[in-house]
């Protein structure tokens, strides 16, 4: 890790405790010693719990450099246990399956959230920050195979490949990691989990800072799922207007509505869950933002401290990647079951949501399960990160200033914005019906044509060089959706 040779340690107490976590808060088993050797560190949770913890160590230290008043104080931080007498901030990696249970779903959809803590006498530990073990590493494999570009290439060629290499990471890290052989070290995948943790835990000291609570999720739906199906739509509703409120919408898109200002139902309870998550929505846009700034300070930072070009633009290819990974592995994990369901005849194929949603309206309906309720739609909260930190660093102004001399890694870092541009139209599109109050034509099967985005625009070769994402022969997309639906409306009228 190159940072840490420029900079000086501030008084945290780091302690690589490991003991069982009480009171259901998680549980950790106890470890033994690690042999020295990372390389197969991603084999099993306890050797991967025991690879994180330097790159947490860095991600705590920069911090603190960086002024994050969190993470600044003077009692320092204690990674993995409970029951630190200095410390008063706690950071803990957790299985999904040891979390608490009513807890569980919204964390199988996290990277880090705070925890509430009960009060004990013997314990200074104010805080405490949890973060999904699971999807960290999984995290950790995909930026791995970032480095193997044939097989990158080969398994991100379009939607439905990349949906299945996430499944394969799940199922079977260490064969997929043995198939693609990536070339790069240990320490450079910790220099990308340092940068990874500032922005989860940064994200996180913002909640510490106003005293808030919500996690850094995706949130499930699950808990709507007896809802009325009015309820469902307006929440989709509302993820459709925060598209246009971060800048991204069509021209067709209805006026602007402040999420202030929203005022969706007259009935009560519905009334009540819409005021209550307006908070969390609001929290979840600060606390990113905040999160994006203090990766654009660590970025200027680098250069100040005399590192050379080369790493400083690094950095910033790699907390673009960062963001990119985030919001791809997240919304296409939750596409995942909706695309294996209804659009399986199309299973492999370059944009096969656009094929699959144009000959079937009807699956449009089914669409409101893929959008959390409780919190912003995390493409669309990477898209605004993205925007933040390029803003924050002044590249909107002027490339040529921030970056004189440009590296390869600001191509990768163009790439990977093109990515995250391209798929955030897609929950957008996917949301528009319902939201522009289209059932009756989603029902009859009419004329709503969308072409949806796809990774096989960006990372093959049937991409338009003028909309990376979008097909190349866009018209005859739209022509053979246009055929198609006038005869099925032809056939209903005989
Ligand atoms: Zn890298
Ligand atoms: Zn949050």
């Amino acid at each position: 890790m190159i940072y840490l040779a420029h900079m000086a340690c501030l008084g945290i107490i780091v302690m690589w405790t490991c003991l069982n976590v009480s009171e259901g808060q998680g549980r950790v088993n106890k470890q033994t010693k690690t042999r020295g050797n990372n390389a197969s560190a991603w084999k099993n949770k306890e050797s991967y719990l025991k690879f994180i913890v330097p790159s947490t160590i860095d991600a705590v230290h920069i911090l603190s450099e960086l002024g994050d008043p969190i993470f600044s104080s003077k009692e320092g931080v204690s990674i993995q246990s409970l029951q630190d007498n200095t410390a008063t901030l706690s950071i803990l990696f957790t299985s999904v399956d040891s979390y608490p249970e009513n807890m569980r779903q919204m964390f199988r959809y996290s990277y880090c959230q705070i925890i509430p803590l009960a009060k004990k006498p013997e314990s200074k530990i104010k805080h405490a920050i949890s973060c999904n073990l699971e999807n960290l590493r999984n995290f950790d494999t995909l930026i791995r195979l970032t480095h193997a570009v044939e097989f990158i290439n080969k398994n991100m060629r379009n939607d439905w490949a990349f949906m299945k290499l996430l499944s394969r990471i799940e199922r079977e890290p260490a064969k997929v990691l043995a198939e693609a052989k990536p070339n790069v070290e240990d320490d450079h995948i910790s220099e990308h989990l340092s940068y990874l943790l500032v922005f989860l835990l940064a994200h996180e000291s913002w909640h510490l800072q106003h005293t808030t609570t919500s996690s850094f999720a995706d949130s499930a739906n699950s808990e709507f799922e007896n809802s009325s199906s009015d309820l469902l739509s307006k929440i989709t509703c509302r993820n459709y207007d925060e598209f246009a409120r971060r800048g991204k919408k069509f021209e067709m898109a209805l006026d602007l509505i402040p999420l202030s200002e929203e005022g969706v139902t007259n009935d009560p309870t519905e009334l009540k869950y819409f005021v209550t998550t307006r908070a969390i929505w609001q929290q979840e846009i600060e606390a990113d933002k905040y999160a994006a700034s203090v990766m654009a300070r660590l970025i200027l930072t680098l250069r100040e401290r005399g590192l050379a070009e080369q790493y400083v633009q690094r950095a910033f290819s790699e907390t673009l990647q960062h963001f990119g990974i985030l919001a791809l592995s997240l919304w296409h994990s939750r596409l995942r079951p909706f695309a294996e369901r209804y659009c399986s005849k199309y299973a492999g194929e370059d944009f096969y949501l656009t094929r699959c949603m144009c000959k079937e309206k009807k699956k449009y309906s089914e669409v409101l399960s893929l959008f959390g309720a409780t919190h912003p739609p995390i493409v669309l909260r990477m898209y605004s990160a993205a925007n933040e930190l390029i803003h924050k660093l002044g590249i909107d102004k002027d490339v040529n200033k921030v970056f004189p001399g440009r590296s390869p890694d600001l191509v990768t870092a163009v790439n990977w914005f093109k990515i995250i541009d391209a798929i955030t139209d897609v929950p957008l599109k996917l949301s528009m019906p319902e939201c522009l109050r289209m059932p009756d034509v989603v029902a009859s099967g009419g004329n709503i044509v969308q072409i949806f985005p796809d990774l096989a625009g960006i990372v093959g070769d049937k991409g338009s060089a003028n909309y990376p994402g979008y097909p190349a022969d866009e018209g005859s997309f739209m022509s053979n959706c246009l055929s198609r639906s006038l005869t099925t409306k032809k056939a209903k009228q005989k």
